[in-house]
């Protein structure tokens, strides 16, 4: 419950998903910004051993053009609501702090000072959650997109986590870390190549890498999905019927979950991308598994229930 001080005497008392549902009608109406949302009320939640929070480090636009290329755009706007703009969606962006005992875990770092003023508010998201980067002991990728990896170094080029481990996949490193990559991608790439090669190298002496089937954490399994990039997972969190945090497997939820076999125009290897998502979401309807997605409408937290040959977004916050 959640109590706010009305003329210094009275309280309106209120749960948290009414809290979230007026604060967000707010935001919409734009009296407040987006970012006061996550940062003023981050949600939390308890899976299994793990008290987690979604952070934010705050939104980005992208084109329907990236949103699905195969995609009419009117299409599109009709299934992201109150997401599109014009013919441009926002998108969130929520790294995941997870606590255990003497764990602090950040699960991806956000973007960093690099994406312009919407993102980069990991720090501010962070204290709002009641710690700060240095208590961040582990951190654990999904993959290293810009979005989810330039948050790792501040822009003294120094590491925003001091006091942190790396943990990231085998494979996404060595695609990475190829030293010719740059010069192998389309010329409009080179330099996000190479940015998050300087990344990688200011970690490499504190990075543990993982495989996909690898129990990363105590109660925290890694799944393989790769395809939006060529070492992508996903991590499956025990406790109740399981948790899947998808990354970038699913993108958007209105989008994909009604259309698994539309393409997001990010993704490396669109065949493999496509068929690692269906695969989340037909296990995650059969078993009853939770799906938590970064770029999912804040907290992004829900089920999949099939639906047609396809699959309806339930949120669960
Ligand atoms: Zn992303």
């Amino acid at each position: 419950m959640l109590t706010i001080a009305m003329n210094g005497t009275k309280h309106l008392v209120l749960n948290r998903r009414k809290f979230l549902g007026i604060a967000a009608g707010l935001v919409a109406a734009g009296v407040i910004p987006r970012n006061a949302l996550a940062l003023a009320a981050p949600y939390s939640f308890k899976q299994g051993a793990y008290d987690i929070t979604v952070v934010s480090d705050g939104t980005l636009t992208l084109p329907f053009s990236v949103v699905s290329p195969d995609a009419k755009p009117e299409d599109l706007a009709k299934l992201l609501g109150a997401a599109a703009q014009g013919d441009k969606a926002q998108f969130e962006a929520s790294p995941l702090l997870l606590k255990s005992g003497s764990d602090v875990v950040l699960l991806d770092t956000g973007a960093g000072g690099n994406f312009g003023p919407t993102m980069g508010k990991i720090a501010e998201s962070l204290k709002a959650a009641g710690t700060e980067a240095g208590a961040v002991t582990k951190v654990i990728y999904t993959h290293a997109h810009p979005d989810h990896l330039w948050g790792t170094l501040g822009a003294d080029g120094k590491s925003v986590f001091p006091n942190a481990s790396f943990h990231v996949a085998e494979a996404e490193w060595n695609f990475w870390v190829t030293p010719d990559l740059a010069s192998k991608m389309p010329k409009d790439m080179e330099g996000m190549v190479k940015t998050t090669q300087s990344q990688l190298a200011a970690i490499k002496d504190k990075v543990a890498m993982f495989k996909s089937g690898a129990e990363v954490l105590p109660g925290i399994n890694v799944l393989d999905t790769a395809g939006h990039t060529p070492g992508h997972v996903s991590f499956e969190l025990a406790g109740g019927d399981g948790l899947i945090i998808t990354g970038d497997a699913i993108t958007n939820p209105q989008v994909f979950f009604a259309h698994p076999d539309w393409k997001f125009g990010f993704d490396a290897d669109p065949a493999t991308a496509i068929a690692n998502r269906k695969k989340l979401l037909d296990m995650a309807s059969t078993e009853k598994k939770k799906l938590l997605g970064y770029h999912w409408p804040y907290p992004g937290i829900g089920m999949a229930e099939a639906k047609d040959g396809a699959y309806v977004y339930v949120p669960v916050n």
